[in-house]
């Protein structure tokens, strides 16, 4: 194992260059990925990115066209060789529409797994899980009678009544209504950390990725575009579409000067770029912190509001935006609680840098 000998423990996971088409259509493209013990790592994109190919090659679903693939130090699959089955991978499979087997009651649903332990062992492993997931009372209905979230609890369960080392799951939560999504993702997240299961998830919500996931492998075009924990992705994304896809941002082109590039909303950092490159800055709405004001208007134009709406927990405001070099933007800021200056009150803006983000422009 001289190979492994830093690691203590084997990953639950590992893919290495793993590629595969379809026809001519390339849905994965060099993918390396590892899950570690207990990890859950969340597979994020766009629809059509790779994801679920991604998940389906390591559950045995798809064969190994290119690349690697272990499980707990073992290899599972080799391009043109070793192929060990879905059912010998010891891995929980639960997708977004997991069918039930209809005519099984709840209890011999999750149960069915459980071949070669006594019956009363069997049941007490069942009873346990459906507990945790609040459906011990259903143990005896069958699936028809029981609601989408229950049946996606109770397939929940199936897949982790055997122990399984590594949890595969596809959108398991996305025909849920929202309310129901947060609960079921809360009993689902703390069953996994109980029972210390290593988990791969796919899901297109970033929001859901972010509550989920120790690490998120962020997917665009069949490859990751970076890997890292929720927080590394969204506070030192390293690409465009990084910061892009966790949320409305808004853009501005400028050109790097003495390290700086100017904006309406004031200078940001840029001493990386080239000096007189082209930039593009990326302002998250939240990134803009909006005062009034009361003072009398200065020489210059003065920042105001075009349109102010609540949201509920927050208000979203669209600013005009004049800087004292007479450089004019259209920004959206997202600000906290009710704040609903009036259409043409005049503002402040503040710039919070740490949700500013600067990258080469595309234009350029
Ligand atoms: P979604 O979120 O919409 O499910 P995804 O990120 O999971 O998308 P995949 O389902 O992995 O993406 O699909 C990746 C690409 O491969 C897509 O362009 C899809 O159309 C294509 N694809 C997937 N499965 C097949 C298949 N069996 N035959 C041909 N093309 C396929």
């Amino acid at each position: 194992e001289v190979e492994h000998a830093p690691y203590r423990q084997h990953a639950a996971l590992t893919m290495e260059g793993v590629h595969h088409t379809f026809d001519s259509l390339t849905a994965v493209r060099d993918v390396d990925l590892e899950v570690r013990p207990g990890e859950v790592v969340c597979l994020l994109g766009p629809s059509g990115c790779g994801k679920t190919t991604l998940l389906r090659i390591a559950a045995g679903l798809e064969v190994l066209q290119q690349g690697r693939v272990t499980l707990n130090g073992g290899e599972i699959a080799v391009p043109r060789g070793k192929h060990v089955p879905p059912e010998k991978r010891n891995v929980g499979l639960a997708f977004q529409d997991s069918a039930l087997f209809p005519h099984l009651t709840v209890m011999e649903n999750v149960t069915f797994g459980l071949k070669g332990q006594p019956q009363a062992q069997r049941r007490q492993r069942a009873l346990s899980l459906l507990e945790q997931l609040g459906m011990a009372a259903y143990a005896d209905s069958y699936p028809h009678m029981l609601s989408g979230g229950q049946q996606q609890r109770v397939a929940l369960a199936r897949a982790l009544a055997p122990s399984p080392q590594l949890m595969l799951l596809d959108e398991p939560f996305s025909s849920l209504d929202a309310r129901l999504r947060d609960r079921i993702r809360d009993d689902t997240l703390h069953v996994l950390k109980k029972v210390g299961a290593a988990a791969l998830l796919v899901t297109h919500d970033p929001e859901e990725a972010m509550f989920m996931a120790d690490r998120i492998a962020l997917m665009r075009d069949g490859h990751v575009v970076q890997v890292g924990t929720p927080r590394e992705l969204y506070c030192a994304p390293c690409d465009p579409f990084v910061v892009a896809f966790f949320g409305e941002v808004n853009e501005l082109q400028g050109e790097v000067r003495n390290g700086r590039v100017m904006t309406p909303v004031g200078p940001v950092e840029a001493g990386w770029l080239p000096e007189g490159s082209q930039a593009q800055v990326m302002i998250r709405p939240e990134a803009l912190r909006i005062t009034e004001h009361f003072e009398p208007a200065p020489e210059h134009r003065h920042s105001h509001v075009v349109m102010s709406k609540l949201l509920g927990r927050s208000s979203l405001l669209h600013i005009c935006a004049h800087g004292e070099d007479g450089s004019e933007a259209h920004l959206h800021a997202r600000v906290p609680g009710v704040f609903l200056p009036a259409e043409g009150q005049r503002v402040d803006i503040h710039l919070d840098l740490s949700q500013v983000f600067v990258f080469p422009s595309a234009l350029a």
